[in-house]
């Protein structure tokens, strides 16, 4: 429970960051909250040789408002996520989704940014984002450059951030006014990952889908965006077989791994179940 021997930096700006993280190439690593990188070097997962801590770069905080995007600093931390009157207005659902993540000590230190980045499948932020159709701010050294959520996540632990790379704030369009949102999670118990988890956001019109997003957590290698299920909802009322045909799909794409959670077959269950519970309580939210 010791990790290996690391040197510790704490550059001032986002430039400098990213010069000492590109020195360093793979044994170099960005450190955000450390609330899952520290675990992984205490268990000697990870082990890299030269932590770049972002804490002392002012510039990488806070949430704002820019044109019909809401912008979020990568070291913004969960509970300032929760907190925030912007996004209760605006997108409510990420209010929903951070509180559901571990427990108060945990998103008090744990930010957006490392929970985005970190490629784990059972971080909750990453589907919220690929249904919401955020995008990534990243500085490396070649500049900077905009990644799709729904384009980020390559395989478990794999991303598209290179080394070198910052990531700097995330980019959210603000869903219409009047749409409704939701995320359920299955857990064991409070502070644990989601045996399964669904995110959904919608708009109505004149009683029928007018759109739909749906994203999925820790039931795949990487977060799961289930496009085809929200086709199937689009146009509908949504009616009881059309749900059923939209879960259908969604359960289609997933390939959870087995663990202490469930077996595979119980936990795509378990998505199919915390998407109709997404979907009934998104639709009765939307206006
Ligand atoms: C007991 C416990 C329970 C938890 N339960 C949940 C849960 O239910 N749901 C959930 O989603 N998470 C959970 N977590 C994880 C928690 O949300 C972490 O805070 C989060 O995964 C990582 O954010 P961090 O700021 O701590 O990042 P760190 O741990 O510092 O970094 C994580 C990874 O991302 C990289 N990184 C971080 N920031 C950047 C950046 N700006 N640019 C480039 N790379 C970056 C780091 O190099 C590292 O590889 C739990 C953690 C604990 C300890």
């Amino acid at each position: 429970m010791i990790p290996g021997p690391f040197a510790y930096h704490r550059p001032k700006s986002v430039q400098e960051a990213v010069g000492l993280l590109a020195q360093w190439g793979d044994d170099g690593r960005a450190l955000a909250g450390g609330h899952s990188l520290i675990p992984m070097m205490k268990l000697r997962l990870a082990t890299p040789g030269h932590l770049v801590d972002l804490a002392g770069i002012a510039d990488l905080k806070g949430i704002r408002a820019d044109g019909g995007d809401i912008v979020i600093g990568a070291m913004t931390t969960q509970h300032e996520v929760a907190g925030s009157d912007l996004l209760a207005a605006k997108i409510p659902l990420l209010r929903e989704t951070s509180l559901v993540i571990a427990d108060p000590q945990v998103r008090y230190v744990g930010t957006l940014g490392g929970n985005v980045a970190n490629g784990d499948p059972g971080n909750d932020m990453p589907a919220v984002m690929m249904c919401l159709g955020a995008t990534y701010q990243v500085t490396g050294k070649n500049g900077e450059r905009r990644i799709a959520a729904r384009d980020f996540y390559q395989g478990a632990y794999f991303t598209a951030l290179e080394p070198g790379d910052v990531l700097t704030a995330v980019r959210i369009p603000v869903p219409p006014a009047g749409h409704g949102s939701a995320y359920e999670k299955l857990k064991r118990k409070v502070g644990d990952y989601a045996t399964a988890a669904a995110a959904v956001v919608l708009t109505l019109g004149g009683g029928r889908v007018a759109a739909c997003s749906i994203g999925l957590t820790n039931v795949a290698e990487t977060p799961l965006w289930a496009e085809e299920a929200a086709k199937i909802l689009t146009g509908s009322t949504p009616d009881a077989a059309t749900v059923k045909k939209a879960v259908a799909a969604a359960e289609a794409i997933t390939s959870p791994a087995s663990d202490r959670r469930g077996t595979p077959q119980y936990r795509t269950k378990m998505a199919g179940v915390m998407l109709a519970r997404a979907l009934a309580r998104a639709a009765s939210r939307a206006r």
